[in-house]
């Protein structure tokens, strides 16, 4: 794909009146192999300006049909996702190196979760509310749920998919249309996303914007009514300041450097395949992504063997068989590298891989390393790489204390046979989501909000409070019997104020001497 062979929804010079030669681009590189992907627009803020426009136009009419309408259109859209399946699935993989079937479960599936989701249970999570109107008796109260206009969504590369389309779909259901800015790693994948809705009638309710970093800060000033940012911590402060300068409101999902806590009664077959998939899935550059193991002392030897056998089975291959992809951007396999170096550095030990693999493309080997602890970078900031650090630990306690000593809080897990404790552990997790005895698997029960705490993030993805992340809640005040005045309006009767303390000792008094005003 090139700008001359660019598909309806590549926001390109041609669309906004400069002539093509202008038009500045970016390239895109194939992981797997180093060489040139695409070459693609790099949108101005004009232009950015300019499809924020066309979808502001598309509002009126978008918002006005009712949900049964909306979710119709969605399911044509659904429907050209599920044509173009394998087309879709060769595009993701060539942007981010990943493996096929990972495309399929992790980008296609979680996407037609969420549509499911929202077909199925989003409307009631949308409907008015009744609310009781407290002593006001003759009044009654309720509130609404009304779409913003038009939402800026900005996504990172690793799951180009998946993390385009959710904040995508979720705002159109919810009435609003929106201007997609994909990451400049992984632009194809955006603008196949703006093509799956290319429709003669409804075509301008999400436009696609390519282009870097400045295209992205341009979408965050250009008006928009919330902005929709998927990617890492730095970057997200930096688009929570751009947007108060306008108080535009931000969803944020942001990085994480997720525990696993390991007891001594886990099964430990499971953990430690859990352990190995949970670090080494999309070569370990996912948000949710077992960055740091805590297994109990007693079963560390054991658990870590068992480990280092999993890895052992792990294929890594470039054309999408296998088990493990390539890694997708190169200055993050120099954080991996940098990472892996200072653990080494102040004791670390490395069980298996720790060196990129000398293949063209950007090739990281499953990396498991002993001996790490709290000092080390690799147990404290997001490595985004295929490398799983494990820690021994005397004791739940400490295991918690570990786990929750952390800047970051998106997903953890609790590895253990006894219920009642793996629920206290969950509960006493700083994380927006915990899945017991699994991980990073909680992502695709789309009725559970997801999202994260700490820096990991503001505000969830997926089930009603996703929906509601899209919608502005109107309150409003009704009458249930009208009257000629209200008592406290002017002029104020006469002893009202006593009235009002009578009124007050009855109606909150917890016992029947203070209803009646007794003095103690
Ligand atoms: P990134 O922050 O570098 O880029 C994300 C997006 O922001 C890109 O589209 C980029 O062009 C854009 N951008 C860059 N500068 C900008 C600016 N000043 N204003 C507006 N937009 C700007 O992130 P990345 O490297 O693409 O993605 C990896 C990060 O995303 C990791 O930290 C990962 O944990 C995080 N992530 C979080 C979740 C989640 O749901 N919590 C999911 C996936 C990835």
């Amino acid at each position: 794909m090139t700008l001359t062979d660019r598909p309806r929804h590549d926001a390109s010079a041609g669309e906004t009146g400069g002539s093509l030669a202008d038009q500045p681009t970016i390239e895109c590189i194939d992981p797997r192999t180093g060489e040139r992907l695409a070459v693609v627009p790099d949108c101005t803020e004009e232009q950015v300006r300019a499809a924020v426009e066309r979808a502001r136009a598309a509002f009126p009419g978008w918002s006005a049909l009712s949900y049964r309408q909306r979710s119709a259109h969605l399911i044509r859209v659904r429907d050209r996702l599920l044509d173009r399946a394998e087309e879709l699935v060769e595009t993701i993989c060539s942007a981010t190196g990943k493996h096929r079937s990972e495309a399929v479960t992790t980008e296609l599936m979680a996407v037609c979760e969420t549509i499911d989701y929202y077909l199925k249970h989003g409307e009631r999570s949308l409907r008015p509310q009744a609310v009781h109107a407290g002593s006001l008796l003759h009044k009654k109260a309720w509130k609404r749920y009304e779409p913003m206009g038009v939402i800026g969504v900005i996504s990172p590369w690793n799951y180009p998919f998946t993390l385009a389309m959710t904040p995508l779909v979720t705002a159109l259901f919810a009435g609003n249309t929106a201007v997609l800015k994909p990451s400049e790693v992984t632009p194809t994948v955006g603008l196949a996303i703006g093509e799956l809705f290319a429709d003669d009638r409804w075509g301008d309710i999400v436009q696609v914007v390519t282009g870097g970093g400045a295209t992205g800060a341009a979408l965050v000033r250009s008006g928009v009514d919330k902005v929709a940012f998927t990617g890492s911590g730095r970057t997200g402060k930096l688009v929570m300041a751009t947007a108060a300068e306008t108080l535009t409101p931000v969803l944020l999902e942001l990085g994480g450097k997720d525990p696993m806590i390991v007891r001594a009664d886990a099964d430990l077959g499971r953990a430690a395949k859990g352990a190995v998939w949970g670090s080494m899935q999309n070569s370990g550059q996912t948000c949710m992504s077992v960055e740091r193991v805590y297994v109990d002392a007693s079963v560390h030897d054991e658990f870590v063997d068992r480990v280092v056998a999993e890895v052992a089975a792990i294929r890594q291959h470039e054309r999408g068989e296998g088990d493990v992809g390539s890694m997708t951007f190169p200055p993050q396999v120099e954080v991996v590298e940098r990472h892996v170096a200072d653990a080494v550095d102040k004791g670390a030990t490395v069980l298996t891989g720790g060196e990129r693999l000398d293949r063209p493309g950007y090739w990281f080997p499953p990396t498991v390393l002993t001996g790490v602890d709290h000092t080390m970078d690799i147990m404290r900031d997001e490595t985004f790489g295929p490398v799983l650090p494990i820690m021994a630990v005397d004791s739940d306690d400490e295991a918690l204390r570990l786990a929750n000593d952390s800047p970051y809080g998106l997903n953890s897990s609790v590895w253990t046979r006894d219920e009642r404790r793996g629920i206290e552990l969950a509960n006493g997790l700083q994380a927006g989501n915990v899945c017991i005895n699994d991980c990073i698997v909680s992502y695709a029960v789309t009725g559970l909000p997801f999202g994260g705490v700490k820096e990991s993030g503001i505000g969830r993805v997926h089930g009603g409070e996703g929906l509601r992340e899209f919608t502005h809640v109107k309150s409003i005040l009704g009458e249930r019997v009208r009257t000629p005045r209200e008592l406290w309006w002017f002029p104020i009767p006469k002893g009202l104020d006593a009235i009002g303390i009578r009124t007050l000792r009855l109606r909150f008094g917890s016992n029947l001497r203070t209803r009646l005003g007794r003095r103690r």
